[in-house]
């Protein structure tokens, strides 16, 4: 099993996407309330090798080997992957090695007010920077940032990376109503997407338990209506968790394996990737779905959120 590979997983956005971890469980520079990977317990902004280079490569160059090519290879993971001193480099080996796969880097996008990232970035296909506040108080609320980021230097940064990029630049932004949806909140998230200038706006909200019990989903409605607000030409809704069964990724053998260990006793994400030998992201595209569908339910525990099946 690989240690800093996860998947191919059935992303919701990417198809078949081979993801990399570049820093171990969870080191961000965020430590948002809706973090499906659980409570920050690193927050940091300084970048250095976390996990070693020739480590990710040696796994990356095994897997090439001996696996037909993923749709694209994506840096994601339990952390925030621009935290990586070496994510320039490895992006570069694959390019080399791989041209024809695509790249895509899922970042919360903090760190792109430093040069340095910006050019790492520069080869990938697709950046996917979130920001889900333009307010400093509501930052705070939904981000809890490192002391160390400043929101405006946060958004300049995207918008001088977005200036220099030719790939595809979506800015993700997660609403969770109550916290993030005032009609303040959206008039400076929609000024920080006219200075920033994203090829796409993707509105999003949350699909499972996050860091904090007490917040919840955003309608459909209230997404279509935030989506009228931004400029429906420019934004798009993120599918639901339902529909993501449709991937040509989704598994149903993993779907069967997860349903038959959590009917025998309920189990964290954590739990079922230790026992089905596999990353907690990929389990957690499964449980989203499952969930989404109301087949399984989640509930929290001292140890976390436990996932178990519905009693109908
Ligand atoms: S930026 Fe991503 S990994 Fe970091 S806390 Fe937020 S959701 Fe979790």
């Amino acid at each position: 099993m690989y240690q800093h590979l996860f998947g191919p997983v059935p992303s919701r956005r990417l198809g078949m996407s081979l993801g990399v971890d570049l820093v171990t469980h969870k080191i961000c520079s965020l430590d948002c309330i809706y973090c499906e990977c659980g409570r920050t317990t690193e927050l940091t902004v300084e970048r250095k090798e976390y996990v070693p280079h020739d480590a990710v490569i040696k796994e990356l160059d095994d897997y090439f080997k001996q696996n037909p090519d993923p749709d694209y290879i994506t840096f994601s993971g339990s952390g925030e992957p621009t935290l990586s001193a070496r994510i320039g480099d490895v992006i570069a080996w694959i390019k080399d090695k791989k041209p024809g796969v695509s790249i895509a880097v899922l970042t919360n996008g903090t760190l792109l007010c430093h040069k340095e990232v910006r050019e790492a970035l520069l080869p990938a296909d697709l950046v996917m920077p979130s920001l889900d506040a333009a307010l400093v108080s509501s930052f705070q609320k939904i981000n809890r940032p490192c002391a160390k980021i400043n929101l405006d230097h946060y958004i300049k940064g995207i918008a001088d990376f977005q200036k220099a990029y030719t790939g595809k630049l979506a800015l993700e932004i997660l609403i969770l109503p109550g916290v993030n949806d005032s009609r303040e909140d959206l008039t400076a998230l929609k000024q920080a997407c006219d200075t920033i200038l994203p090829d796409v706006i993707q509105l999003n909200t949350l699909d499972r338990p996050g860091a904090v019990s007490d917040i919840s989903a955003a309608t459909h409605e209230k997404l279509l209506e935030i989506q009228n607000f931004l400029g429906k030409d420019r934004v798009e809704i993120i599918a639901a968790a339902a529909q993501r069964r449709e991937t040509k990724a989704y598994r149903n053998d993993m779907e069967s394996a997860i349903l038959e260990t959590i009917h025998r006793r309920p189990c964290t994400p954590e739990d079922l990737a230790s026992i089905l030998g596999t990353h907690i992201n990929d389990i957690n595209k499964y449980l989203s779905v499952l969930e989404g569908e109301g087949t399984i339910e989640s509930m929290r525990q001292d140890r976390g959120v436990f996932y178990q099946t519905c009693k109908k």
